[in-house]
């Protein structure tokens, strides 16, 4: 067994970090298109490589991925697979349902796909009223942007844009098909910042990327990976 993943111990050691720990964490992405060089399963990868190396570092315990996220914006490109809001929502509440039942308190979701946002945020407010769980949301690309602006233009931090491709470069170097990296600029509906309405990847970007793909690499995907821990060490410590 690992220390820090909970899927590895068995209930006797489980019951063992549970009465010592009142926290866990649990990573969420999605399976959908990443542009023509990137995995599926980008989102998730990502996510649990942050949850796994977190937990390593902080001794607070890691749950295996939730794989599948809200994702009916990229229902255009092959092998994505997508879930409606409201069973994430309930999904990810059942598991802090039984989290709770083991006296869990708090939990660090790492959510790897922006579009699973608002689902988690109404699963967190319930899980505080109906759970008396604090279910806290990290997300890299935000709770760590200033640190992603140093490394990466804004160009480069767009859906499997630059900054996405490097961690994935870093950490699934044999899924990234290198000969497959495109640069593409989005098109912009034109009242963008006017009004806010549901539209199709396809209807902007034709490739699935939204910007500059082709200056990713692994060296800049290890920088990345190794701040954004810097930062989810310091944030779980806070918690
Ligand atoms: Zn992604």
């Amino acid at each position: 067994m690992s220390k820090y993943l909970l899927y590895s111990m068995t209930y006797e050691e489980a019951e063992e970090y549970l009465s010592k720990h009142d926290m866990v964490i649990l990573p969420i992405g999605s399976h959908e298109q990443h542009g023509p060089a990137n995995p599926l399963g980008t989102d998730f990868l990502i996510a649990d490589a942050l949850a796994k190396e977190a937990a390593k570092r902080t001794g607070v315990a890691a749950l295996p991925p939730i794989p599948f996220g809200v994702s009916f914006h990229h229902m255009h490109f092959p092998g994505t697979i997508t879930i409606a809001e409201r069973v994430l929502e309930e999904y990810v509440l059942e598991v802090l349902k039984s989290l709770a039942k083991w006296g869990v308190k708090k939990v660090l979701i790492i959510n790897g796909h922006g579009g699973n946002l608002y689902p988690l945020m109404i699963a967190s407010r319930r899980a505080r009223e109906e759970l008396g769980i604090k279910a806290y949301i990290y997300q890299w690309w935000t709770s760590s942007r200033e640190k992603l602006a140093e490394l990466f233009e804004p160009e480069e931090r767009g859906h499997a844009a630059a900054a996405e491709t490097s961690l994935n470069m870093y950490l699934n170097e044999q899924w990234v098909r290198k000969d497959r990296l495109k640069d593409e600029r989005p098109k912009k509906h034109e009242l963008e910042n006017k009004i806010i309405t549901f539209t199709y990847t396809k209807e902007k970007s034709r490739s699935g990327v939204f910007g500059k793909q082709l200056n990713a690499t692994p060296e800049k995907g290890k920088t990345l990976f190794d701040t954004l821990i810097e930062d989810l060490v310091k944030i779980i410590e806070k918690i």
